[in-house]
């Protein structure tokens, strides 16, 4: 690490930082961070999306920082996470995300800035402010924050009541440039929370981007506006997504029915006290195969949920798995009930029965991500110790690579972690008598996978 970052980065963690100290220090010309080349989009061509090896395209390599602006922070990650995006992004899948880049380069001259021929990537990060630029006075140098990845400007009037709606909203890291993993990070400073002072900077980390669109899509009026008593089928729930979504079925006081693909899956489900739990591997679902959706698989999953539920069927879905699933999710929900989608993993061309839609009175509701709100209720959720990260392994920035091929090839579970300037694991740390008190949980996802 560069001796002026090492400086810095002293000066920012040191336990009362000085933020004029730390503003007065200066900046390393240039940085380590995770980048995919414009030079390689074409280099998966022909080969099919599980065909192509993230480890290919995605490369860690010195790379100039990014010049601060208006209303932006300069951060500097001590840990990042990976997230599916990073994974789309190191695929060229669906487009290149440099077209995104291209598009916000088109739009103003600080766009400008992210119009680079390699992109840094990554959309999670906790870590310190080292600079706020002209019209920032929440955040001081020396803060910190855990980041969430909503950039939006709300120069027009149409994000006014929720930000998502803005026409600008981007997802940092994925639609910019300057991403969490990286030494340094551009960040709006309305993308910045309190780290929660119980948690280790990888725990914190691994939060915002799954939970707060978990939150959203199942706490949110936006979305799922779940309530008391109603029981959500979750899909994925020991991913990234799902062990958020279960916890916060929990706490809203509705009955989870948890689907995953292995018994020891369905062993940390039990182990965390889930109860109704399906192994679609074990118990054999295909609900799309030979190109086509499979109606009677559908039906004999409602009947296994029913098994579960006392005969009820689910007032909500949360939905991430796309095709593969989506007919059986829409055929399951309850009369009345409601699908809430946030992504199509499996492919994103769905296929279901409308008759099942129309005619039960069902509703599909888009969600993504969560506005400034949203994320700041799921990181307070979290502060309170009513949410727990679900951080299984944490890797080294140089093997951030392998990380994203374990997420492409399913064999993770929870969340992945990422060290960029910790120097090892478990530090960060601020309040560890509330710590003690959390423990059994926050050991969790870690010793049991
Ligand atoms: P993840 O950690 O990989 O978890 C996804 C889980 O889905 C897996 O653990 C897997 O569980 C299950 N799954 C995968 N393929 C499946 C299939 N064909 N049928 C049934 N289940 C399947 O990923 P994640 O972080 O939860 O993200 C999931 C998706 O949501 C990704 O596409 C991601 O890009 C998207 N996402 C969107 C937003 C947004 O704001 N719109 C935010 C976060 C994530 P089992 O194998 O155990 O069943």
């Amino acid at each position: 690490m560069d001796q002026r970052l090492r400086d810095l980065l002293a000066a920012a963690t040191a336990p009362a930082p000085d933020p004029a100290e730390v503003a007065g220090l200066p900046l390393p010309e240039s940085m380590r961070a995770a980048v995919v080349r414009r030079g390689d989009v074409e280099m998966f061509q022909g080969l099919a999306a599980k065909d192509k090896d993230p480890r290919a395209s995605l490369r860690v390599e010195q790379v100039p920082l990014p010049p601060l602006g208006p209303n932006e922070c300069l951060v500097a990650p001590m840990a990042s996470a990976l997230n599916f995006n990073t994974v789309w992004t190191a695929l060229f899948e669906p487009v290149p995300t440099f077209t995104f880049l291209r598009k916000l380069g088109r739009e103003s001259d600080l766009g400008r800035r992210h119009d680079l021929d390699h992109h840094i990537v990554g959309s999670d990060a906790s870590g310190v402010v080292l600079r706020v630029g002209p019209g920032v006075s929440r955040w001081r140098p020396g803060d910190r924050v855990t980041v969430h990845c909503n950039d939006v400007d709300l120069e027009g009037p149409e994000g006014h009541d929720d930000s998502m709606l803005d026409t600008h909203q981007r997802i940092w890291g994925f639609e910019t440039n300057f991403g969490g993993l990286a030494e340094i990070s551009l960040v709006k400073a309305n993308q910045l929370m309190p780290m929660p002072t119980h948690l280790d900077w990888e725990e914190a980390a691994s939060l915002s981007l799954t939970l707060a669109t978990a939150y959203r899509m199942l706490v949110s009026p936006n979305a799922g506006a779940m309530r008391q008593g109603d029981v959500v089928l979750v899909w994925g729930a020991t991913g990234g997504l799902g062990g958020f979504a279960v916890q916060l079925v929990r706490n809203g006081g509705g009955i989870p029915v948890c689907v995953v693909s292995s018994a020891d899956k369905a062993e940390l489900l039990r182990s965390l006290g889930v109860e109704r739990i399906i192994d679609r591997s074990a118990e054999g679902y295909e609900f799309w195969a030979d190109g086509q959706p499979q109606p009677a698989e559908w039906r004999r999953f409602g009947s296994r949920i029913r098994e579960l539920t006392g005969g009820e069927d689910p007032d909500l879905v949360f939905e991430h798995p796309g095709r593969a699933t989506f007919g059986a999710s829409v055929y399951v929900a309850k009369r009345g009930g409601t699908v809430v989608t946030c992504a199509s993993t499996s492919g994103y061309t769905h296929e279901y029965d409308n008759r099942y839609l129309w005619m039960q009175l069902k509703r599909v509701v888009g969600s993504h991500f969560a506005n400034y709100r949203e994320a700041w209720q799921a990181n307070r959720l979290v502060s309170l110790g009513m949410i727990h990260p679900i951080l299984t392994r944490t890797y080294p920035l140089a093997e951030v690579a392998e990380a994203a091929y374990a997420i492409h090839c399913n064999a993770h579970t929870g969340k992945l972690g990422v060290l960029v300037n910790a120097e090892r694991e478990g530090l960060g740390i601020v309040d560890s008598e509330k710590r003690e008190r959390f423990a059994e949980q926050l050991s969790g996802w870690r010793q049991l996978v």
